[in-house]
């Protein structure tokens, strides 16, 4: 689209993710532009306002967000802030008539995210919860074979996403700030992304958590988190995260004739699928190969077409309302030590 068409984006909160990921990936956008700036910080907005060509009334301080409502360059509010600012800053973007982009996880209770899907649903505003996951190639191509049932029937899952996190004093150590530790923060990427591609709704959950006690980075939120899902059909989940770990981030899906494997499947880049299918006695193991997208890029075009072509996108407010459910029955079956229905 030509730039005058493109929907505007108000970037809210100028960390890492911000600025190493998504305002370099408007680059590779057809039908979003950045457009306006949110920050606590006066001389990083002023910096990254030049750098991005955004003019200097539309950077915004937190005390003047609801300001937001009188810019009409604005059309898309996304949230990059610690997860327990994404509920408030969802409820007044939308109040200030603006759809919302909130990254994950959605909040830091089941509750807020409803209040998050009322809010916006009461200003009649589109909110999409930024599973990039859901967009990216893939994930989607596993997803389609798995749904056709190309190697047989599903029947298990594992797994995982770790990576090691070092400064204590980061807001993702704080429970009040991140809502809890390596669950919500890189473990909801098994639990989504599992969900996504199977296409089913977990039934009963059994979860496990600890923390080194003598590790002041873990006093607040735990270190490691593991669990099973059993789903409908019968398919049981097996997942892990951990916060103290060099990182490693994949999972197999396994099949009654076959399976597949995604390294790094979570990862911003660097998928690399292998497959794995029996004919009788022979079993062939492929590499698949996939054009990659800028994820970031991907994410925001496709909330864009959404508000473009009025429908409705695919990861709702409802999915991030029903991962956070599931969150919850995790962290109550690690500490009452039993299997938790959903
Ligand atoms: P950072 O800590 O790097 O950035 C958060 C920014 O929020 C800060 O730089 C600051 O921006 C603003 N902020 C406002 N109030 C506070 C506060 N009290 N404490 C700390 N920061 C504050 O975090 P990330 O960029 O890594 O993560 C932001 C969000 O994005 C999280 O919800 C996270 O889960 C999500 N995320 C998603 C990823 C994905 O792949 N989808 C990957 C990484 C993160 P300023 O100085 O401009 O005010």
């Amino acid at each position: 689209l030509p730039r005058d068409q493109r929907i505007g984006y108000a970037i809210v909160g100028l960390g890492h993710l911000a600025l190493e990921e998504v305002l370099p990936a408007f680059g590779a956008c057809k039908k979003s532009k950045p457009v306006a700036l949110v920050s606590g910080n006066p001389e990083k907005l002023q910096k990254v306002a030049s750098q991005y060509g955004i003019k200097p009334d539309s950077c915004y301080s937190y005390e003047q967000y609801d300001k937001l409502k009188d810019n009409p360059d604005v059309q898309v509010i996304y949230i990059i802030l610690p997860n327990s600012m994404h509920a408030e800053y969802t409820i007044r973007g939308a109040q200030a008539g603006k759809h919302i982009l909130c990254e994950k996880p959605m909040a830091n209770s089941s509750a807020e995210c409803q209040a998050m899907i009322d809010a916006c649903k009461k200003a009649n505003r589109k909110l999409m919860v930024a599973y990039r996951i859901h967009y990216e190639p893939y994930n989607r191509y596993v997803r389609e074979q798995i749904r056709k049932n190309e190697y047989g029937k599903t029947k298990f899952v594992d797994a995982y996403n770790c990576q090691s996190s070092a400064n204590p004093k980061h807001w993702r150590h704080i429970k009040a700030l991140a809502g809890g530790g390596a669950l919500p923060d890189i473990g909801l990427y098994c639990l989504n992304t599992t969900r996504f591609i199977l296409g089913e709704e977990p039934i009963e959950v059994m979860g496990y958590a600890y923390s080194d006690p003598n590790n002041p980075l873990f006093k607040e939120v735990e270190e490691v988190c593991s669990w099973q899902m059993k789903f409908p059909s019968g398919i049981i989940a097996n997942c892990a995260t951990h916060y103290n770990v060099h990182d490693s981030r994949q999972y197999r899906i396994m099949t009654e004739r076959g399976w597949y494997e995604l390294a790094n499947a979570y990862a911003y880049s660097g998928q690399k699928l292998t497959t794995s299918r029996a004919d009788g006695q022979i079993v062939r193991q492929e590499n698949v190969s996939i054009t990659p997208k800028n994820q970031f890029a991907t994410e925001m075009d496709y909330f864009s077409e959404c508000i473009l072509d009025e429908k409705a996108p695919y990861s709702t407010g409802e999915e991030g309302l029903q991962d956070q459910r599931i969150m919850e029955a995790i962290y109550q079956s690690a500490r009452e030590g039993r299997p938790v229905k959903l």
